[in-house]
């Protein structure tokens, strides 16, 4: 299967994006997480992006379509992926669609998560993400997985958040009318806590899910 999670920042996309991984067996691929990753290594995409990230806004299409493009060819994605956090733009869905065109490959599904400014606000400013794996909670401390610090990413912060918001609004938000024109849509809440959204995923791209009562 390969599906598109679509939704504001903080609207759940990286948690649920986990969690499906475990169900269905396909790697997660999040934009955010390697631009991150490259950041920390300092290599020259990191260098270029660093800024635009720690200004909330959304790192050149080009880069970024030639980053999936290389993480595509990999081959634990060959059988199927969810994306986190990609495509962005119009321009990024066009260049992905090209990509998968090319191998004869489609989108099955994109799930787009339904969650109002005033809860990203709120979810982004309590949120702490572990330093050592990147696991998310809405707290800050130790991360039960792995011992590391929960610290504030710094584009968490809160006038960072309003550039994000107001970008995600700008620039991806046309996207959920661009794949509502391929029918592969899938709207669904955003709010509740992580385990019914995770049933709402499942229920949304067909999935029977063995928890649900
Ligand atoms: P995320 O972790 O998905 O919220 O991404 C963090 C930051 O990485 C974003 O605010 C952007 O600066 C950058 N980024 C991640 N994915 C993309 C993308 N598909 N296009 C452009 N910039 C991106």
């Amino acid at each position: 299967m390969r599906i598109i999670l679509l939704g504001p920042p903080g609207g759940g996309k990286g948690t649920q994006a986990k969690f499906l991984e475990e169900r269905l067996h396909i790697p997660p691929i999040s934009t955010g997480d390697m631009l991150r990753e490259a950041k920390k290594e300092g290599t020259a995409l990191g260098q270029k992006a660093a800024g635009f990230m720690s200004e909330g806004k959304l790192v050149p299409d080009d880069l970024v379509i030639a980053l999936i493009e290389e993480r595509l060819k990999k081959k634990d994605s060959h059988d199927g992926f969810i994306l986190d956090g990609f495509p962005r733009t119009v321009t990024q869905a066009q260049a992905l669609g090209k990509m998968l065109v090319e191998k004869n490959l489609k989108i099955d599904a994109v799930v787009n998560f339904k969650v109002p400014d005033e809860v990203v606000v709120q979810r982004l400013s309590g949120r702490g993400t572990c330093s050592t794996c990147g696991l998310v909670y809405q707290r800050m401390g130790i991360c039960d997985r792995c011992g590391g610090a929960l610290v504030q990413r710094d584009d968490d912060k809160k006038e960072t958040v309003q550039k994000r918001l107001q970008v995600y609004h700008e620039q991806t938000r046309p996207l959920i009318k661009y794949y509502k024109g391929q029918g592969v849509l899938r709207e669904i809440e955003g709010v509740g806590s992580p385990k019914e959204i995770l049933g709402r995923c499942l229920k949304a791209l067909g999935v029977k899910d063995s928890l649900a009562s």
